[in-house]
């Protein structure tokens, strides 16, 4: 397939280029990511950008599995991309710290009748157990699943329907949970603005 896209690009056959995009988008074992992002490059195809960018940013940021690009990688990827790529890992950490360590303002249901301690119990909870689950150097959570996490952890002496309401604030909230998803499109968006001709 890539042989295909060299020769349809060379004597610009467009729909080869289409073909042949389209072939490697079925292989059952994809490309590496870094290869994918030397395929858009170098034939110019906009749409692999933001799906390789995921890949190399969950591989990196998967703790214990782990995977760094290799010099190689970086070759591919271009020195220009690759600083953008690490910026927006640096930029998503930022984020991921001041989530786990500011809780956002609990919304008190009709039913709560104590909303001082209602909001201290909410506060104190999240303070305890985010850290450890948006920080841990041994999983990688995205912040698109803060609303599942949440459901899961008991916060006790908060009323149900407070941490309800609650969640679906938060579910609403762009800043949390699409704050990650616009960093990575920023991202994409700038190696585009990079690699178009
Ligand atoms: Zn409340």
């Amino acid at each position: 397939m890539l042989s295909v896209l060299h020769v349809s690009h060379f004597f610009q056959f467009d729909q080869s280029i289409q073909w042949a995009v389209g072939g490697l988008e079925r292989l059952t074992e994809p490309l590496p990511p870094s290869k994918r992002l030397w395929v858009s490059r170098k034939y110019q195809v906009q749409h692999w950008i933001l799906p390789a960018v995921d890949d190399i940013i969950e591989h990196i940021e998967e703790g214990k599995k782990i995977r760094l690009l290799t010099r190689d990688d970086i070759h591919l990827i271009g020195v220009d991309a690759y600083a953008l790529i690490v910026n927006a890992l640096e930029r998503m950490q930022v984020l991921r710290i001041s989530v786990s360590l500011v809780p956002p303002k609990v919304q008190h249901a009709g039913v709560c009748q104590h909303n001082q301690t209602c909001r201290e119990n909410w506060e104190r909870v999240w303070i305890t157990r985010m850290p450890s689950i948006l920080l841990s150097p041994n999983s990688y959570t995205f912040l698109a699943s803060l609303p599942v996490i949440l459901q899961r952890i008991a916060f006790s002496h908060v009323p149900a329907a407070c941490k309800a309401l609650t969640l679906e604030v938060i579910e609403q909230l762009d800043s949390i949970i699409l704050a990650e998803r616009s960093i990575k499109d920023s991202v994409a968006t700038s190696i585009w603005d990079i690699y178009k001709h």
